[in-house]
């Protein structure tokens, strides 16, 4: 199942995005683009949302490598102009951007959803109601929490209730279920 499903393709340091890769887009809002599928998806669970009362705001989906770049220039930046020596910036920047091709927004296949007139990804996002439709609902569109609490270790990222990927409803219902994160899922479907 794993291999006939491109959805699933680990994207991260070791598993980079090349620069060169051709990626059909599509808007799945203002000025946001995801993967043709992921996007389809994403659109119909935006709608889905919104026909309950809740207003899913995507503040990033796809980024170019380029994008990706400025963004971590920009962090590392803001964390030195509020007195961060260099390497701690670099370092804590890191931990939640990823290099430009090792992010998987780089693959269009990642958004960061957040409440609206809020674009700064806080932690305090589990606490509102997009994010509890979210939880409840996400995987019904084929999309996971990609960053859980307690899974920084496997991911290598912090927890992120913000970060949703597309692998599509099958895998996504059964990473649900299994209550697993991405690298594990494939770790046993392997
Ligand atoms: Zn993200």
């Amino acid at each position: 199942m794993v291999k006939n499903n491109p959805y699933l393709r680990l994207v991260n340091r070791n598993n980079p995005v090349s620069e060169g890769e051709q990626i059909e887009l599509i808007r799945v809002s203002a000025e946001r683009y995801m993967e043709r599928e992921a996007g389809r998806a994403m659109k119909k669970m935006i709608q889905a949302a919104l026909n309950k009362g809740v207003r899913l705001n995507v503040v990033s989906a796809y980024r170019s490598h380029k994008y990706q770049a400025e963004l971590i220039e920009k962090s590392i930046a803001e964390r030195m102009e509020s007195g961060m020596d260099a390497i701690s910036a670099r370092k804590e920047t890191y931990r939640s951007l990823a290099e430009p091709g090792t992010s998987e927004h780089n693959a269009g296949l990642a958004a960061d959803i957040m409440c609206e007139n809020d674009t700064d990804g806080d932690e305090r996002f589990e606490n509102t109601r997009e994010f509890a439709w979210l939880r409840d609902n996400a995987h019904r569109f084929g999309f996971i929490l990609r960053y859980p609490r307690g899974k920084e270790e496997i991911t290598g990222f912090i927890y992120e209730p913000w970060h949703f990927r597309y692998v599509g409803v099958r895998a996504a219902k059964k990473i649900k279920k299994q209550d697993v994160c991405l690298e594990e899922f494939l770790r046993q479907e392997n």
